[in-house]
């Protein structure tokens, strides 16, 4: 595998590449990789010659410089990972190698209320900062193929949008959850939870699969505020539930109006934001 922190360096290999005309898949992460993320990769690696994994903590999408200074760091347990799923290129750059002109998180791409609703409406700012990294990193990889999971149902939506705006030329391919065996989402910041909190946390998936199994019996309101009130225990703080349209990400009060639809979570434990979905309704099931 090759490692760079050279954002030019990279661009050079890629353009070497692309000149032999081999297909390039690119899954952006911020590291302290698990299972989720191979998940990706090994989709990237099977559906394109040349797997790029990009590891990069980005400060413009933290809302508190704590959690930027908390989050888990380890790249070279990282690479031996990538290693594992045969991943061709890791990409580790600093942070003046994405920003060379300081930090920025404007966008200027009209997402309406995407960027005002569920993770938007917790976390001002976000994602601009997560908008401003993903296009920076697509204007240096100009990957055939982008690698998302669904654990970001918003994140992805997002970029989906940002790329048939700017008819960027990458086809972006979104991949299912990852679950620890109790049904616990993969995530990097479950590493801060202790065993307890591990088992706790299943708490969530729990609540969502229950929502799934009765959306098609109960009001969506009814559901939503029964999560909210199973969620909220001695150990857990629910931020918010919501059951949204999935093109949309609008609130679903009329279950008749929409055939795409997905419930979304965060919820505190141990002090670690946690956050889940699950899609309710697909439109091929309809
Ligand atoms: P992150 O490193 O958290 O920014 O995540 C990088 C990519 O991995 C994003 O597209 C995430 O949606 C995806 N991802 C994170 N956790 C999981 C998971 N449990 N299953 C599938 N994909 C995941």
């Amino acid at each position: 595998m090759i490692k760079t922190q050279s954002t030019s360096e990279l661009i050079q290999i890629i353009d070497a590449l692309k000149a032999e005309g081999k297909s390039i898949g690119f899954t952006p992460t911020m590291g302290a990789l698990h299972h989720g993320h191979l998940s990706l990769i090994s989709l990237c690696k099977s559906e394109n010659d040349i797997s790029i994994c990009s590891v990069f903590v980005n400060p413009t999408q933290f809302n508190e410089k704590s959690d930027l200074d908390k989050y888990p760091r380890d790249l070279d347990k990282d690479a031996d990972l990538l290693g594992t799923v045969n991943n061709d290129i890791l990409y580790a750059p600093s942070v003046s190698g994405i920003y060379p002109d300081g930090l920025e998180s404007k966008v200027d791409i009209p997402l309406g209320n995407m960027l005002s609703v569920l993770e938007a409406a917790h976390r001002p700012g976000h994602f601009e900062g997560v908008l401003q990294v993903v296009k920076r990193l697509l204007d240096i990889v100009r990957p055939d193929n982008l690698y998302m999971g669904q654990k970001d149902f918003q994140q992805f939506s997002l970029i989906q949008k940002m790329i048939t705006h700017l008819a960027m030329p990458t086809q972006l391919r979104v991949c299912p959850i990852i679950r620890e065996a109790n049904g616990v989402a993969m995530s990097s910041r479950n590493q801060r939870l202790s065993k307890t909190g591990l088992m706790q946390a299943s708490i969530i998936h729990y609540v969502m699969s229950y929502v799934k199994q009765q959306y098609a019996l109960q009001k969506p309101e009814d559901l939503k505020k029964w999560a909210m009130d199973y969620l909220k225990t001695e150990w857990c703080e629910p931020e918010y539930f919501e059951i949204s349209d999935g093109y949309s990400l609008e609130n679903v009060n009329n279950r008749e109006a929409h055939d795409y639809v997905v419930a979304s979570t965060a919820a505190w434990i141990e002090g670690v934001r946690l956050i889940d979905n699950m899609i309710l309704l697909h439109p091929s099931k309809t």
